[in-house]
C-alpha cells in the first residue's frame, strides 16, 4: 500500500497538502475491545483529577448525533458502486463540531466515533472554541481515477449536507483526503446551499480559502512539542535521535523540521517499509525521492520493516500513521525514551500502560497533532474575516498555542506525578465541563 501523498490518482495540484497520516500495511492487532469503548476509558483515568460533574463526563460517553450514508457512484467503466460514509459528531459543547473525513477501506463506524470523541478532547485541550467530528468512507481511493474520486468526494457531500455547516460541523482532511478533495467538497456544498461558504470545511486549497500553513500544521505542532520538551528537559538536538513510522503529510513536515534543527533522524517508514542510517538521513532529499518516485530511497541506508523501526534504539520516536501500531504485542519492544503521537490513536491502552511502567514519556496525539486543527480554526476564522493571515501569523499563532498547552500539561503531569496522556484529558475535561455546566442544567423538575 502506498500512502496518498504519491498515489497516482490522488496527486494534489502544486501547493494543496497531502493527507494528514500515513497508513502502515497490515491491519494492526488491538486488544479486542471496540476502538470507542477503548478511547472512552482515558475518560475514567483523568476523571479523578479533573474537575467535572459526573453527569457532565456521562454526556461525553455518547456522540451526540451520527449517520451512515451511501453514496452512489457511477464509476468510469459505466456501472454503479455504492460505498458506505459516516459522519459522527461527538460534541458540540464548546462550539461546532470539528473534524477530518477519512478514506480507507478499513473505516468503520466504531473507527469514526472514537475518531470524533478525540477531536472533542484535542480541541478542549488546546482550546480552540470546537467540538469534536469525524467523518470516513469506505473505499480505498487508490483504486478510484481522479474523475471517480472527485465523484465519490461531491456524492458524500451530497449525503451529508444537512448534517454540517460552519456553524454546525466542519470538516477537514485526514488519512487519504487531502486539499483537493476539501476544495472539490466546498465547490459541492456551496452549490447546494446557493451560497459561497468557505468556512463549512478547512484544509481546502488557497485559491478557494485555504490557510497558509495549514499543509504543514501537524507536523509543526509536533514540532514545536519536540522544541518545549527540548527546553524542559534540556536535550542537545544534535545528540537526540528520531525515528518516524509513517511518511504522509505530518511524518514529512515534522521530520524536516527536525532535520532543519541539527536533529539526526535515523529512520523513517512508510507502508512499504523502512531505512535507517545511524548518521541521519538526508530528510529533504528523502522527501524530494518520495515526491518523485512515490517510494522512499533505498541507495546509501539500510531497509528495515516497519516492527524493526518501532524497536530501534532511538531518544525520540514519531508514530505518524494509524491506529494500534504500538500494541501488547509489540510494545516490549519499544526502546524509544519519548514516544510523540503524530497520528491519531496509534497505542492501545495496554501498549501505553506497558511504556509509562517501563518509564517512556509518552506525549500524546490529542496534545501532540493538535496544531492541525489548530490551523484549521485559523482558516476558519480566516474564511469568516474574509481576510488572509500571513504565513508568519499563522506560526506565530500556531507556536503560542502549541507552547502553553505543552507546558500546561507537562506542569500537570509533573505536579501529579502522572503520565501526560492523562494530564491532557484532565486539561480537556475541565473545559468541556465548564462549557456543559455554562450551558445550564436542564434541573428543571430538581430542586437543586
Ligand atoms: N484530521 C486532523 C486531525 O485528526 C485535522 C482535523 C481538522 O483540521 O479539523 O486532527
Amino acid at each position: 500500500m502506498n500512502d496518498a501523498a504519491t498515489a497516482t490518482n490522488l496527486k494534489a495540484p502544486k501547493g494543496a497538502s497531502n493527507s494528514e497520516g500515513e497508513p502502515s500495511p497490515a491491519p494492526a492487532p488491538s486488544n479486542g475491545h471496540a476502538l470507542y469503548e477503548e478511547a472512552l476509558a482515558n475518560l475514567q483515568r483523568a476523571q479523578q483529577y479533573a474537575k467535572i460533574d459526573p453527569e457532565a463526563l456521562e454526556r461525553l460517553k455518547y456522540p451526540t448525533a451520527l449517520i451512515e450514508v451511501s453514496i452512489p457512484v457511477r464509476m468510469d467503466n459505466g456501472k454503479l458502486r455504492i460505498f458506505k460514509g459516516y459522519r459522527v459528531r461527538h460534541s458540540d459543547t464548546r462550539g461546532p463540531a470539528k473534524g477530518g473525513i477519512r478514506f480507507h477501506p478499513n473505516v468503520t463506524l466504531d473507527e469514526v466515533k472514537a475518531l470524533a470523541f478525540w477531536m472533542t478532547c484535542k480541541c478542549a485541550v488546546v482550546n480552540i472554541p470546537f467540538g469534536g467530528g469525524k467523518g470516513g468512507v469506505e473505499v480505498n481511493p487508490k483504486e478510484l481515477s481522479p474523475m471517480e474520486l472527485e465523484r465519490l468526494s461531491r456524492g458524500y457531500i451530497q449525503a451529508v449536507a444537512d448534517f454540517i455547516g460552519p456553524n454546525v460541523d466542519i470538516p477537514a482532511p485526514d488519512v487519504y483526503t487531502n486539499a483537493t478533495i476539501m476544495g472539490w467538497m466546498m465547490d459541492e456544498y456551496s452549490k447546494i446551499t446557493r451560497q459561497r461558504t468557505p468556512a463549512v470545511i478547512t484544509g481546502k486549497p488557497l485559491p478557494l480559502g485555504g490557510s497558509l500553513g495549514r499543509d504543514e500544521a501537524t507536523g509543526r505542532g509536533g514540532f514545536y512539542c519536540i522544541e518545549e520538551l527540548q527546553r524542559r528537559e534540556a536535550w542537545d538536538s544534535s545528540k537526540t535521535t528520531v525515528a518516524i513510522q509513517g511518511f504522509g503529510n505530518a511524518g514529512q513536515h515534522c521530520a524536516a523540521l527536525l532535520h532543519g534543527s541539527g536533529y539526526r533522524v535515523v529512520a523513517v517508514s512508510d507502508s512499504s517499509g523502512g531505512i535507517f542510517d545511524a548518521a541521519g538521513l538526508n530528510i529533504p532529499r528523502t522527501i524530494e525521492h518520495k515526491r518523485r518516485t512515490g517510494h522512499l530511497p533505498s541507495e546509501g541506508v539500510k531497509r528495515i520493516d516497519n516492527e524493526e523501526l518501532l524497536a530501534l534504539e532511538v531518544d525520540l520516536l514519531l508514530p505518524a500513521a494509524l491506529e494500534n501500531q504500538i500494541n501488547r504485542t509489540n510494545a516490549a519492544n519499544v526502546r524509544a525514551k519519548v514516544v510523540l503521537e503524530l497520528a491519531n490513536g496509534p497505542l492501545t491502552d495496554d501498549a501505553d500502560t506497558l511504556l509509562f511502567d517501563k518509564g517512556v514519556l509518552v506525549v500524546p496525539d490529542i496534545l501532540a497533532n493538535a496544531g492541525g486543527v489548530t490551523v484549521s480554526y485559523f482558516e476558519w476564522v480566516q474564511n469568516r474575516e474574509g481576510y488572509q493571515w500571513e504565513l508568519t501569523r499563522v506560526r506565530e499563532r500556531l507556536q503560542a498555542v502549541m507552547s502553553r498547552e505543552f507546558n500546561a500539561v507537562y506542569d500537570f503531569a509533573k505536579t501529579h506525578e502522572i503520565d501526560m496522556r492523562t494530564a491532557a484529558y484532565v486539561q480537556a475535561l475541565n473545559r468541556i465541563g465548564e462549557a456543559i455546566a455554562a450551558h445550564g442544567t436542564y434541573h428543571y423538575f430538581a430542586d437543586q
